[in-house]
């Protein structure tokens, strides 16, 4: 059954059977056993190797952790009613925490194959990246795992066992209920009788879908025998007779759409351009014939190849020594190789066509989101937005400075394989600085850089705020500094929906004026103003500008743009990233003279009618709060909530299932360093628990004042905040 990569390039000339699909579950739900099981039985490797590593989490780390955090790319063969299929199956990560990586991943897909644990059911994060799957147009099937436990843990007999089942199922249709498009909705619920769920124990490699028990006779009795009688013998029989890998592929061939069927009603939804250009044209077909597009998924550096750019092609042909253009960085690049993957490996094949997934080589300026093109200036993907927010740094150096270099060039590698960790360099103390989505971000980072084999000393993780106000203020003068120019600006705190459309791209500085203003007009604003936007920065903050006829003030936007962008970066209270503020520039009287009216000039009046304003429009630091969900033994509720009101956090739901307790609460990022040990102590080692970034909140006020005297001096300032007088001026 061994497939030759002849096998698989003569295979994927026919679209019908191409798949490419993508697994979300829960973290410890079983996606690594199972994916082991698919790869072990696909054919293109050998199944002895497979057997015994976790084919899926090829770093040390991730297998210590159980949780796969770094894209991988797995390409299986599968042959059923004498069909042959190529199944690309791509990695989504199931930890919150990286969910830039799950959207990007599901551009690439068009099915996912969504794992449950049997006694835990649909979990939060599971139901996360459902909603985000079904939003981009990604068909779902249904995989419950670990049906053993409901025969050893919860001890149900079969009838039992299907009904607990069924409310599984019904849970998850209610997902699809909510989230689907009208269109599909009905189709998309998955059912026992429409094959499109699938029973198993991912451990024990057997699995059954609805035509596989019709064909092989096996059914719950079966099972619920198998492990009430112990015996290794039954439960490998029923692997033997209904294995894993049917189960789950079978229902990927037949519910999962190929490529050119799928790109028929994903492509509106996820590339922005014109549908009757040539490029739309190619696209909605998954013509391999028309220019070629791609979207990179992945990036992986490979210490022999460098740079690798895994993604999906989804119109033309790419082939060696193809001049391209990456879109986003606006640079040409050349292709030096195009390789594809055979199980989990990395083969040359010279040349591929739409509907697959290739990996290039010689891309050096790729990062994993980016467009490729074989048209300069094609129209891109829509970019994709991140549902989290960077909220912790640590400051990073070499423990011996002669390695200062190697550590630039680690950190640039893994910021290139993940997007949305940030380094960047303190200016005032010349520290290098990595910001994450969480202390656990940070720590698979720092191990990262470690395995690289570089020795480092960091510091304790530090909070990110932000700077926000809660009334509005002003207008407000300012001078320049010298004298002759004056600046007039009041303040409003944006509006959460607002935000929202500024978080999710939906208004951007860049988009149609007109388009923009009645989005705005949409949500309450005046015409007038609507129309008046200036900039918009993507941290939330608009400038505005209600000037009415005002002389010279087109030609001193740039300056006065460059003051707002100075502010937004280091807000009045401690320096902080302002957020949710819009500023309206209300009045400008400039100096007659270009020459006393430039950048030196205006910028400073700018930014000092702008932070004065804050500061007398109630300011408040924000601070990021984490959601948190936590499994453990019920009779541990009591001292897991009182770890979190320790924690200035809270406890939001809890759900019982079977013997163990699912929490849901939230707690203040602050309060997270040493939540791992306070928890640990409490339950004895018996919680398990994860993080996410959930909210900004304004800080309680009676920490405010000690809070901001603490950044202050760690950046090198003064504890006490600026007043407002030392930025207003009388006239
Ligand atoms: P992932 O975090 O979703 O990738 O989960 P893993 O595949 O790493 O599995 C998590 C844990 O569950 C491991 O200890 C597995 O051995 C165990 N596991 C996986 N499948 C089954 C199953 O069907 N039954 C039982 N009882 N345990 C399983």
């Amino acid at each position: 059954k061994f497939k030759s990569t002849q096998d698989i390039l003569r295979i994927i000339g026919n679209k019908d059977q191409i798949r490419n699909f993508g697994v979300i579950a829960h973290v410890d739900h079983g996606k690594t056993t199972m994916s082991d099981s698919l790869l072990a039985a696909s054919g293109i490797i050998s199944p002895s190797v497979a057997g015994q590593a976790l084919a899926l989490d090829s770093m040390k780390l991730e297998q210590n952790r159980q949780m796969t955090i770094r894209g991988a790319n797995v390409t299986l063969f599968y042959e059923t009613d004498g069909k042959e299929y190529v199944i690309n199956m791509i990695d989504t990560p199931g930890h919150i925490d990286f969910t830039g990586r799950v959207t990007r991943a599901l551009r690439a897909i068009d099915g996912v194959v969504v794992v449950s644990d049997s006694v835990e059911g649909i979990m939060t994060q599971t139901e996360t990246v459902t909603r985000q799957a079904l939003e981009e147009r990604v068909r779902p099937v249904l995989y419950i795992n670990k049906i053993d436990r409901l025969v050893k843990e919860l001890k149900l007999g079969p009838e039992e066992m299907q009904k607990w089942l069924m409310n599984i199922i019904s849970h998850f249709n209610q997902l699809v209920d909510i989230y689907a498009e009208p269109e599909v909705k009905e189709k998309w619920k998955v059912s026992i009788q429409g094959n499109s769920v699938a029973f198993g124990s991912a451990k024990d490699r057997w699995g059954f879908n609805f035509k596989m028990a019709k064909k092989t006779g096996i059914n719950f009795k079966d099972v619920y025998d198998a492990y009430t009688s112990n015996d290794p013998a039954l439960i490998k029989s029923l692997s033997e007779r209904s294995p894993l890998s049917d189960a789950v592929l079978g229902m990927v061939v037949e519910h999962h759409p190929p490529p050119h069927v799928a790109q028929r009603y994903r492509i509106p939804k996820i590339w922005p351009g014109d549908l009757n250009s040539d490029i739309g044209k190619a696209l909605l077909a998954c013509d391999e014939k028309g220019p070629a597009l791609m979207m990179v998924t992945t990036i992986n550096v490979d210490p022999q190849a460098g740079r690798v750019a895994t993604g999906r092609l989804y119109s033309g042909t790419i082939k060696d020594g193809d001049e391209v253009y990456l879109i986003d960085a606006k640079r040409p690049g050349r292709v030096q190789s195009v390789n594809i993957y055979m199980g989990n490996t990395r083969e040359i094949v010279s040349v591929l066509p739409a509907g697959n997934i290739p990996a290039l080589l010689g891309l050096d300026y790729a990062i994993a989101g980016e467009t490729i093109s074989t048209v300069k200036g094609a129209q891109a993907f829509e970019s994709i937005k991140y549902v989290s927010e960077p909220v912790v740094t640590i400051a990073v150096e070499p423990k011996h400075p002669k390695d200062l270099p190697k550590l630039v060039e680690g950190l640039r590698t893994i910021t290139v394989e993940d997007p949305n960790l940030i380094v960047k360099i303190n200016e005032e103390t010349g520290e290098t600085l990595m910001a994450g989505m969480g202390v656990l971000h940070l720590e698979i980072a720092t191990s990262l850089l470690q395995e690289k084999g570089l020795e480092i000393v960091t510091t304790q993780p530090l909070i990110n705020y932000r700077e926000t106000i809660r009334a509005k203020a002003g207008p407000i003068m300012s001078k320049s500094p010298n004298k002759h120019n004056k600046i007039f600006m009041r303040v409003e705190p944006l509006p959460d929906d607002i935000l929202e459309m500024i978080r999710t791209g939906k208004i951007k500085e860049d988009m149609d004026k007109k388009e923009m203003a009645k989005l705005l007009r949409d949500k309450g604003w005046s015409a007038d103003e609507a129309r008046s936007v200036a900039a918009i920065d993507v941290s939330g903050n608009m400038l505005v500008d209600e000037t009415k006829g005002v002389q010279f003030l087109q030609e001193s936007m740039d300056s006065i743009r460059s003051g707002f962008d100075d502010v937004i970066r280091n807000g009045p209270i401690a320096h902080e990233q302002v957020r949710g503020v819009k500023f309206v520039l209300h009045h400008f009287v400039p100096h007659e003279d270009p020459a006393h009216r430039g950048l030196a000039q205006l910028m400073p009046a700018t930014r000092r009618a702008m932070l004065g304003s804050m500061l007398i429009a109630d300011p408040v630091l924000l601070e990021p709060i984490l959601g948190i969900e936590i499994k453990c033994p019920q009779d541990l509720i009591g001292q897991v909530s009182s770890v979190l009101s320790g924690k200035r956090g809270k406890l939001l739901n809890v759900e019982q299932k079977g013997i163990i307790a699912i929490m849901q609460g939230e707690v203040p990022a602050s309060e997270t360093f040493d939540l791992s040990e306070k928890m640990r102590g409490a339950t004895a080692g018996k919680a398990l628990w994860n993080t996410y970034f959930k909210a900004w909140q304004p800080v309680p006020n009676s920490i405010f004042r000690t809070l901001v005297g603490d950044v202050r001096k760690r950046k090198g300032l003064n504890p006490e905040p600026p007043s407002p007088d030392e930025f207003i001026d009388k006239e």
